[in-house]
């Protein structure tokens, strides 16, 4: 039987990668009907929301979605898609698996890891007064008579709710995560020193959870001593669990130990759904070129693809994923040497040597 999947397009680069992505993992011969619908900055106008209802009903609905990056427009006021989608479908759990593949022009080899990001907490809640609003002025009094640090009448505020809920299902699934994949150790990042109450919630919760998992080695790490010990030696690392915002940061980092954002695929995992995305935004400057690197939505597809069950199919794409970028021919931009390397091939191209890859793999069960 055919799995039922949402399919949103996205904008900028996103329409070019998504299709990339749709025609290799049409290519695996897995059957997938595609329900495509549309969000974002082009259709503003026709629903007056960048997210309209049928989009989130499509998701609830076929409970799996893979979608490409969408913009969030900068000084407007206009609240991120991606991040909203997350928060109404508490898509509590971001994984963002970082792993070299030979051929990658990277200053490492073998790295290995799994990020596991919190997605619905931390400052993505949203949670901000504007400075010089009333409201905010009203924040800053109460909060001056609760504590004896005088906040500066001229402050923006910004709240970063940490909570025993959030924090548990996260570490949890880490834990789970690395349970189900035969992974060795958990590293829990934080900043636990300066952020006493929310940082060290999280570091006590870890602790607690990892009780429950006496075979898998726990370990904590403070977030900026976590980014040097990265950059120096990530192989001493697996599966990373992090709050929201560090989470974010470090896997643009870890995203580039691998080869950077063109490499670098997501699935946003709920109780209820899943979405698969790609680590990279929209990156508006070059929307319409058929240049950038798809490969990112194709290993986004791969792990949908083990998220449906289809392990066989999952593998299958990857390796010939892997040989693309292993021949070092059909590939981006990104991917070359020199960034202005007139071989580098195109978006489209890059899913046509995917393809080809795949129809001449033997299929093996
Ligand atoms: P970006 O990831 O879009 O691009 C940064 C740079 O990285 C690009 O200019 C390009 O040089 C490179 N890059 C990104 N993806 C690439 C690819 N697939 N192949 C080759 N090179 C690639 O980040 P940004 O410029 O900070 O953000 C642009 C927009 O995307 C913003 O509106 C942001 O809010 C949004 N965004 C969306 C998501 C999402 O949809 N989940 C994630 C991050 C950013």
């Amino acid at each position: 039987m055919a799995h039922r999947v949402t399919l949103i397009p996205g904008d900028g680069v996103g329409p070019e990668v998504s299709e990339a992505a749709r025609r290799v993992l049409d290519a695996t011969g897995v059957g997938i009907e595609w329900e495509v619908v549309e969000a974002g900055e082009g259709v503003m106008a026709e629903y007056g929301t960048p997210m309209p209802a049928h989009v989130l009903e499509s998701i609830r609905r076929n409970r799996v979605a893979i979608k490409g990056p969408i913009t969030t427009p900068l000084g407007t006021g206009i609240r991120s898609v991606n991040v909203a989608l997350r928060k109404e479908l508490d898509l509590y759990a971001l994984v963002r698996p970082c792993k070299s593949y030979p051929g990658v022009r990277s200053h490492y080899r073998d790295v290995d890891l799994v990020l596991v990001r919190e997605n619905t907490e931390d400052l993505y809640a949203g949670i901000e007064f504007e400075e010089g609003t009333e409201v905010c002025r009203g924040v800053i009094d109460f909060l001056n008579r609760a504590q004896d640090r005088p906040i500066r009448p001229d402050s923006a505020i910004s709240i970063r709710p940490i909570s025993r809920f959030g924090t548990e299902r996260v570490v949890r699934f880490a834990f789970d995560y690395a349970r189900r994949n035969h992974r060795r150790k958990v590293t829990s990042v934080h900043k636990a020193n300066i952020l006493k109450f929310g940082d060290g919630l999280w570091l006590d919760i870890s602790r607690r959870v990892a009780r429950d998992y006496p075979e898998i080695e726990f370990e904590d790490r403070i977030v900026d001593n976590m980014c040097m010990q990265l950059v120096q030696k990530p192989e001493l690392y697996d599966v990373l669990v992090l709050p929201n915002l560090f989470g974010d940061i470090v896997s643009d980092l870890t995203a580039g130990l691998v080869g950077g954002l063109g490499l670098a695929p997501g699935a946003n995992i709920g109780t209820d759904c899943a979405l698969f995305e790609a680590t990279h935004g929209s990156a508006p400057k070059y929307a319409g070129m058929n240049k950038t690197n798809p490969m990112a939505m194709m290993l986004s597809g791969v792990l949908m693809l083990r998220h449906l069950g289809e392990a066989v199919a999952a593998d299958r794409l990857e390796a010939a994923v892997a040989q693309v970028i292993e021949s070092g021919q059909a590939v981006t931009y990104d991917m070359k040497p020199d960034r202005d390397d007139p071989t580098a091939v195109g978006t489209s191209q890059v899913a046509d040597a995917v393809i080809e890859r795949l129809e001449r793999m033997p299929i093996r069960d």
